[in-house]
């Protein structure tokens, strides 16, 4: 190893108060979404320390309150360089009243080696620690030949993709690292939808008018459009045993792939024969599958069932998929993400893993979504690689182990210079 490398994953261990300081820092900026839009301290905090850096900065408004920063390191020879993407989200999970945290959830303290804090895990440890692997490199004057671009994210826990938002303003790398938690794995992930399913009559009718509906002689063709999507409820439980029977993922234990009806609302009052019912679906698919052909398979499924139905075939349901928020439109996509074990990235990051921990690299699958999917969406190689564990992520007395921040920090330092020094 580079004799300046080495001596700068020794720093890491002389200068350990200014890591937790800088996770401190983040912490204590109170950005649990929901409710949101209260980032903007935070992402300027960000913004000013990648700028001091030497990054250049775009930081523009994706809510207002919420804005996506992005700091851009120009390699030194970019066009014959590899570069990276390292991106986390500035966001944490929200608060409920009552909760009882040692200190409080956005006044960290370090205890029996762990620092606690909410987004200790998830994921301003991972944030704090990319960036303090940053300043290591700056400081020490290594350059570094490809590009290196870091985002700062908002709006993960609530399903408003600041990550697809950087992708569609054009950023792009040859590799992107998701510093989200993951115990120091290197891990892909599945991928989730919602949905809404809308059962809708193009008439509404009186309650009194219900025994001709259903009697012989009545004579009234017309439905409870709540009785309706009780067969597509049973219609969605065959589709989702059916993917249990047939689909698996390496990584995975068989039937992850579900559709939860998780939500159900219909009819308008006692008065009526409910004429309206929606369903919101939560489905969950592998990460060699895309939202939208697991969307393409539930509604073929369900439009079938809909064409056996004598009324359901003249009031077909009506599908809706994701959203861009869970606050604003409820809705949501997180999409999949393959890791390719043979990318060179990833054997970069495993052996920058391996050097630091002496252990090997686990390459496996997240059971959780991350912004990871966007970069996979985007066509653009990326892997999850963070501190901290899910039993952690969004618990009270959230926290993240003090020896596992400094691990990651060090395989940040040697993963960002490796990679954006090896030739295209
Ligand atoms: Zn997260």
């Amino acid at each position: 190893m580079d004799a300046r490398l080495a001596n700068l994953l020794n720093q890491v261990d002389q200068r350990q108060d200014e890591l937790i300081s800088l996770v401190e820092t983040l912490i204590s900026f109170e950005t649990p979404a929901p409710p949101a839009r209260n980032t903007e301290d935070a992402q300027q905090f960000v913004a000013s320390f990648l700028e001091e850096k030497g990054f250049s900065v775009d930081k523009w408004d994706v809510y207002p309150g919420d804005p996506n920063v992005v700091g851009i390191l120009k390699g030194t020879d970019s066009s014959s360089h590899k570069s990276l993407i390292v991106n986390g989200h500035v966001d944490v999970a929200e608060i409920s009243p009552g909760e009882d945290w040692e200190t409080g959830p956005f006044l960290p303290v370090v205890k029996d080696g762990y620092l606690l804090g909410r987004g200790a895990s998830d994921m301003k440890g991972g944030l704090g620690g990319a960036l303090f692997a940053i300043q290591l490199l700056r400081e020490a004057g290594l350059d570094l030949g490809g590009d290196l671009i870091f985002q700062s994210v908002i709006g993960e826990e609530v399903g408003e993709a600041g990550t697809l938002e950087c992708c569609k303003r054009g950023y792009t790398a040859d590799f992107a690292v998701v510093v989200d938690t993951s115990d120091l794995h290197i891990q892909g992930q599945g991928g989730v939808i919602t949905g809404w399913i809308t059962v809708k009559s193009k008439q509404t009718f009186h309650d009194a008018t219900r025994k001709r509906m259903i009697h012989a002689g009545g004579k009234l063709l017309g439905a409870s459009a709540i009785e309706k999507m009780m067969k597509i409820v049973q219609g969605l439980q065959e589709l989702e045993r059916h993917w249990a029977v047939m689909k698996s993922y390496p990584g995975y234990e068989p039937g992850t792939n579900t559709i939860n009806p998780a939500v159900i609302e219909g009819g308008r009052h006692a008065a009526f024969i409910a004429d309206e019912c929606r369903l919101w679906i939560t489905v969950h698919f592998y990460p060699n599958e895309t939202y939208e052909q697991v969307a393409k398979e539930i509604e073929e499924h369900i439009s079938r069932i809909a064409e056996a139905d004598i009324w359901l075939r003249e009031n077909p349901p009506l599908f809706e998929w994701g959203g861009t928020s869970m606050i604003v439109d409820r809705g949501e996509v997180f999409p999949s993400l393959e890791v390719d074990a043979n990318h060179p990235a990833v054997h970069t990051l495993m052996a920058s893993h391996e050097q630091v921990l002496h252990k090997q690299a686990v390459v496996g699958v997240s059971p959780t979504v991350t912004d990871g999917g966007w970069f996979g969406d985007a066509g653009i190689p990326a892997a999850i690689y963070g501190p901290g564990n899910l039993e952690n992520a969004h618990a009270v007395n959230e926290k993240v182990s003090i020896e596992q921040l400094t691990h990651f920090t060090k395989v940040m330092i040697e993963f960002i210079y490796s990679w954006c020094n090896t030739k295209k």
